[in-house]
């Protein structure tokens, strides 16, 4: 899970992100609002949770999260705010926050109120990717294939080949980047500059194509990659 974290008191936000991070979670911390919506409104970098301190320099939690809610982002927002009226409440969920938690607070309450949000972030994802003769499933993580009248075949896929094709399936006709896919399908502590990309291009098209799926992935010179995929087929 990747969380983006905006909170300008340094003390209090790097105490967060410490204990959060000791959770698995990898947390982007900004101290400011403008900075934070660059983060926000980056479609390369998808998060599951966003807590906004509500006074920032920049713009404010609530204007954040009202600039989400405006381009119908529906990413899971916990507001945090020294501000415990009922009517600051009621402004920041008309905002558009999720939840809202008053200071000083607990980190073990952070944390679970966290956990719920993440949650709901999954239960909203589909069961199945449907796309032309292919079909990825989430809850046996496996990609199944349909040719002509045969019968439905599984693709036996390592989980990186999964999560590789996966992005390709939520992102048709369009060209990825080798950083893209390196900054969605790995590790943030992953190198960079190997070759990891093009090595794991090459094996999950051998495995396409055992399955007749040969032209799926396509090589876009100097530019990246793209899965082609024809809407009228
Ligand atoms: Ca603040």
């Amino acid at each position: 899970m990747r969380i983006l974290l905006v909170e300008d008191e340094p003390d209090l936000g790097e105490a967060i992100q410490r204990s959060l991070s000791r959770d698995k979670y990898v947390v982007d911390w900004v101290l400011d609002g403008t900075e934070a919506w660059n983060y926000l409104d980056n479609p390369q970098v998808r998060y599951t949770v966003a807590i906004l301190d509500w006074l920032l320099p920049g713009l404010s939690g609530v204007e954040l999260c009202q600039r989400l809610r405006a381009q119908q982002n529906a990413l899971p927002v916990l507001m945090l705010t020294a501000k415990d009226s009922m009517a600051d409440k009621v402004t920041g969920l008309d905002a558009g926050a999720d939840d809202y938690l008053v200071k000083p607070f607990g980190m073990a309450e952070l944390k679970a109120r966290i956990r719920a949000l993440g949650r709901r972030s999954q239960s909203l994802q589909p069961q199945q990717l449907q796309l032309g003769n292919l079909c990825l499933d989430y809850a046996t993580a496996t990609v199944s294939v349909q040719q002509e009248q045969a019968i439905k075949q599984a693709i036996p896929l390592t989980a990186k080949e999964f999560q590789l094709l996966e992005y390709f399936m939520k992102h048709p006709n369009q060209i990825l980047t080798r950083d893209q896919l390196m900054n969605q399908v790995w590790e943030t502590e992953a190198d960079p500059i190997s070759n990891v990309v093009p090595a794991q291009m090459r094996l999950l098209r051998r495995k396409l194509a055992k399955y007749g799926c040969d032209d799926l992935l396509e090589t876009v010179y100097g530019l990246g990659y793209r899965l082609n995929w024809d809407h009228a087929s």
